[in-house]
């Protein structure tokens, strides 16, 4: 059973799955982020106790 890549559906591996490459989990992760960021006026609580600083690493 082959697991698709859900950004670019190339062959999932196995050190970076669901993903295939490093690349493609990373641009997963800015584009989950984003979304998260666009809702307004409906931040999760957790991200109040935040430091913004921390986010920018
Ligand atoms: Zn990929």
């Amino acid at each position: 059973m082959t697991t698709k890549c859900p950004i670019c559906s190339r062959p999932t591996e196995p050190t970076v799955r669901p993903f295939c490459s490093r690349r493609c989990a990373d641009v997963d992760l800015k584009r989950w982020l984003s979304e998260d960021y666009i809702l307004p006026g409906d931040t999760p609580a957790d991200f109040e106790d935040m430091e913004p600083g921390d986010l920018r690493h």
